[in-house]
């Protein structure tokens, strides 16, 4: 069993949804957006090119090194980070703090450099964890996903050991042995 600690009181209306390679924080948080249409969840800028299927502005943006410069150089990021020491990931602020004004409440699907960094911005973020069912589930997900090589994915579960090592500065953890659920659980922190 994984530790967990005792929520924090109250709610938050920043949610960051963060959590080891390949256990599916992308399915929940798309979940999330399917059936809690009143939550916005933020797409990020990201140097990485589309994977088949992925659509521009809709997953990511998709930038160029200069571009990706360009958003940190004028301040534009709540956040960015060079995930798997491959490409940069970022949050544009000006969607949230826009949503945040409306009375939204935000969902941040980012890595762990990421959460730490939106924690010291909003020290009222709460921060989930998602945790595979088992360390082998997560292994066999990886794999079963089949969008990494060899070396790849060898790099990402070096970082998995890295994140999950990392539970102590999360609010709370949701276990993502089931999408459905899982999602209901995190959406629940979103109020
Ligand atoms: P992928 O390339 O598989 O879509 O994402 C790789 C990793 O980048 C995931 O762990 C994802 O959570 C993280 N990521 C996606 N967007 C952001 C972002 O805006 N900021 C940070 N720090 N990480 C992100």
């Amino acid at each position: 069993r994984f530790p967990v600690r005792v929520p924090r009181a109250g709610r938050s209306r920043l949610v960051v949804l963060a959590g080891p390679t390949a256990v599916g924080k992308g399915t929940v948080a798309a979940h999330v957006k399917e059936h809690h249409p009143e939550i916005l969840l933020s797409v990020s800028a990201t140097t990485r090119a589309p994977r088949p299927g992925e659509v521009d502005g809709e997953h990511y943006f998709f930038v160029d090194d200069a571009e990706f410069d360009r958003l940190i150089r004028d301040g534009e990021l709540l956040e960015w980070a060079t995930v798997h020491n491959a490409f940069r990931y970022g949050t544009p602020k000006a969607p949230i703090e826009k949503a945040l004004a409306e009375g939204r409440t935000v969902l941040l699907e980012i890595d762990l450099q990421g959460a730490r960094q939106v924690r010291r911005a909003a020290p009222d973020a709460a921060l989930v964890f998602l945790l595979p069912p088992s360390w082998d589930e997560l292994v066999q997900r990886l794999v079963g996903r089949g969008t990494e090589d060899e070396e790849e994915r060898a790099r990402r579960l070096r970082t998995a050991r890295t994140e999950l090592a990392s539970q102590g500065e999360f609010d709370y953890f949701v276990v993502n042995d089931d999408v459905a659920r899982a999602a209901a659980e995190v959406a629940a922190l979103a109020r």
